[in-house]
């Protein structure tokens, strides 16, 4: 980091701002300019952003020059991350789609999805057993009884699955019945779940906040990639904007923004992005169209009596459509499905 010293600072301030940088391990290299004086700071500055070093007399203003994350960017690992999920891998050139109920209904309604997902063509069977629902009064999830209608779904249609983890208490619970741990936006930024899951060895679905930045969200995959567990997939979902003709606002721009900055792959959910089942096929085209490395959908045969999300669910009829059409936008960009 550059640390750009006020004019007219005195020797014994300037010491103490020198002391300060060194007793984080850096060394300071002093360069005196006609105007200004400034120091950079040489080594591994991260642990240094947080310690106002500006709140010292004689200091204008510090420029870091890292990013606040490191192994999870690309200038820690330039080679796209592949994750191999039980032998389906994500972040190489097959686009992988996983869809599925908002909830977990039932044992019936997530088996019929589930062989209707899998004729389709999608890889994995998503669905909420433990669902973080805005009002206290909505249904809240079937729990246990859902995660264990997931795993006969999952035993009769081998596709793989994806689910919602809330609360480190379930996590054990839940660990044995997915092949993904989803945590959802509005956990992005429990740092307690998401240290506990990062000390696993399962992948990880990581949503991005609804007022997250982007380096926020990064910030949020560092917590877990911190504690050893690096297989990481990030989902943008929208963000919450002044718009109300939308849920939220589908940020595509994230999808290649962050192809820049981590090497993790990235998905995109038209789903929750958009709110309206009508928005949903072309922004799924679209994120793909963007670089985006997987969907996740949600997909209700009766939208109209699903328990939550049927406004933003698709049919399946839809879904198998969808499927076709992303096919073509799939090899247009170099990636199949
Ligand atoms: C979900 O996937 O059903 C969900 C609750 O998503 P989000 O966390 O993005 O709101
Ligand atoms: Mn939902």
């Amino acid at each position: 980091m550059i640390v750009v010293l006020k004019p007219g600072l005195t020797q014994g301030e300037l010491q103490k701002v020198i002391e300060r940088i060194e007793s984080f391990g850096l060394r300071a290299h002093l360069s005196e300019g006609t105007e200004r004086t400034i120091i950079g700071a040489i080594g591994d500055e991260r642990l240094l952003v947080d310690q106002t070093l500006e709140s010292f007399p004689g200091v204008e203003k510090v420029v870091p020059i890292l990013k606040p994350y490191k192994l999870v960017s690309r200038e820690f690992q330039n080679r796209s991350s592949v994750i191999d999920v039980n032998g389906h891998k994500i972040g190489g050139k097959k686009i992988q789609v996983m869809a599925g109920p908002c909830s977990v209904e039932s044992r019936e309604q997530v088996l019929e999805i589930a062989m209707l997902l899998k004729d389709a063509g999608a890889t994995f069977l998503r669905g909420g057993a433990f669902k973080p629902r805005t009002s206290p009064y909505t249904f809240q999830g079937l729990g246990k009884e859902g995660l264990s209608h997931l795993t006969h779904a999952r035993e009769m249609s081998s596709l793989r699955i994806i689910t919602e983890v809330l609360d480190p208490r379930d996590l054990e619970a839940v660990y044995d019945c997915t092949d993904i741990l989803q945590i959802g936006a509005r956990n992005m930024q429990n740092f307690k779940l998401l240290t506990e899951v990062g000390k696993l060895n399962k992948p990880v679905l990581l949503k991005r906040g609804m007022s997250a930045t982007v380096q926020e969200f990064l910030l949020s995959a560092e917590y877990i990639a911190a504690e050893g567990n690096r297989k990481i997939i990030l989902c943008e979902r929208g963000i919450r904007t002044y718009e109300t003709e939308t849920r939220n606002t589908l940020d595509l721009s994230a999808v290649p923004l962050l192809k820049q900055l981590t090497h993790l792959p990235v998905f995109v959910d038209p789903s929750h992005g958009t709110g309206r089942w009508d928005l949903v096929a072309p922004m799924a085209l679209a994120g793909v169209a963007a670089g985006a490395d997987g969907l996740l959908i949600e997909v209700h045969p009766h939208p109209e009596v699903a328990l939550s999300d049927g406004p933003q669910s698709l049919k399946p009829k839809k879904f198998l459509s969808l499927m076709n059409d992303l096919k073509k936008v799939a090899e247009a960009v170099g990636r199949e499905l």
